[in-house]
């Protein structure tokens, strides 16, 4: 049991991200202090979002410099938190070099996080962002579950530095991370592991994955058809408040899978059209999946086709009833995700109407 003063400072790292934003923004709509580390604070264009939502709000911020391969940056961004929520990670499909440009700042990352974190006395509680991905890699990481169902028992074991390097730096940092709060007793640490994050984000010209996959469903990218990847999705709104609820329930404890609905790009897709119609290029059917195995490569690298034969067309499903009960996360519709996320990108110019 953790009792966290809320008035005490929460530091927050990776401020300019998708889901830091919005966990920062909830914890400002709280009136709490946020310590908020930034690789760059000089980049005001990076922080305006951050900017006006903190001018809104009744809590205050502080930025700090700190990138995560640098050992001694998160240390004056903690001084005086009792809680801390590590969210910088790199999430980005792709790469020249995994090691350099994933596993690294994950892994090393979390390790100089809670470096820090063990040289401050007040810090009582970690909240860690993992990921679904450090649950399951290929669909052989639970096909001895019944129902194909992931839990919070499972561990991502098929992914390496070669194959889903992504999910492999999600596993190893978080491995890491309970390997350093098993080693003392002064603080304790939550995980929270999201699958697919969408909906609207604080700043709508964001360019992380999230951004991305939306946006490919309406650019026209997917027109002449839609692999049939099985994905479970959650909205960015009930991620953040997961990790408020996370840093500030007593109880607490362990892994929580957060993803509110087992669907796939075919259904994103179908209710995306639904709503807003053929005015955007969505596509309406499913790509073979042998032809996913064929261009996969060519559209996105991390498209391997060993990737796609052990995932596309394959269902899973992921059991969210942790994160009911023990954070009291209600979960909204899918429809209301991805049309609002959309929406957001018609807005900010992303998506053009077909001419
Ligand atoms: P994002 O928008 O790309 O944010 C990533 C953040 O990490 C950015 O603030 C980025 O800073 C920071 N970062 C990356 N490398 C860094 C480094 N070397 N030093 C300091 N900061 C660094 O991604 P997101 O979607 O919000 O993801 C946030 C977290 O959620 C990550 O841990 C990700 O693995 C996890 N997650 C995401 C999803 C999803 O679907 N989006 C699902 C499950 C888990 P810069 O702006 O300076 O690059």
């Amino acid at each position: 049991m953790t009792q966290i003063n809320p008035a005490s400072p929460v530091l927050v790292t990776g401020g300019t991200g998708y889901l830091a934003g919005v966990i920062i923004a909830q914890l400002l709509g709280k009136g709490h202090v946020v310590h908020v580390t930034v690789r760059d604070p000089d980049q005001r264009e990076k922080l305006k979002h951050l900017e006006a939502v903190a001018a809104a709000s009744p809590g205050s911020i502080r930025y700090f410099r700190a990138d995560l391969l640098n050992p001694d940056a998160f240390a004056p961004a903690m001084a005086g938190c009792e809680l801390v929520i590590h969210t910088a990670s790199p999430f980005i499909a792709h790469v020249e070099d995994p090691q350099r440009d994933l596993i690294d700042p994950a892994v090393e990352g979390t390790r100089n996080v809670l470096a820090a974190v063990n040289a401050t006395e007040t810090v009582r509680r970690v909240v860690l962002t993992s990921s679904c991905a450090a649950i399951y890699g290929d669909n052989s990481d639970i096909a001895g579950m019944p129902e194909r169902r992931l839990t919070e028992t499972v561990w991502n074991t098929s992914s390496t530095l070669g194959h889903q390097a992504y999910s492999l730096s999600k596993t190893r940092a978080e491995k890491a991370a309970w390997d350093i709060v098993h080693a003392q007793s002064r603080w304790d640490l939550v995980t929270i592991n999201p699958s697919l994050i969408l909906g609207p984000g604080i700043n709508p010209q964001a360019s992380g994955e999230s951004y991305s996959i939306l946006t490919q469903m309406g650019d026209g990218t997917m027109a002449a058809g839609i692999p049939d990847f099985r994905i479970g999705a959650v909205d960015v709104r009930e991620v953040a408040a997961a990790h408020i609820a996370a840093g500030y329930t007593p109880e607490a404890l362990g892994r929580h899978i957060l993803s509110a609905h087992d669907t796939g790009f075919v259904e994103i897709s179908a209710l995306l059209r639904e709503h807003f119609g053929d005015r955007y290029r969505f596509g309406k059917s499913i790509l073979p999946k042998f032809l996913v195995w064929l261009i996969g490569p060519m559209i996105n690298p991390a498209l391997t086709r060993k990737m796609v034969s052990r995932n596309v067309g394959i269902p899973f499903t992921a059991d969210n009833s942790k994160s009911r009960e023990a954070l009291s996360i209600s979960y909204r519709p899918l429809a209301e995700t991805v049309t609002e996320h959309f929406q957001q990108l018609i807005e900010a110019g992303r998506i053009k109407p077909r001419a």
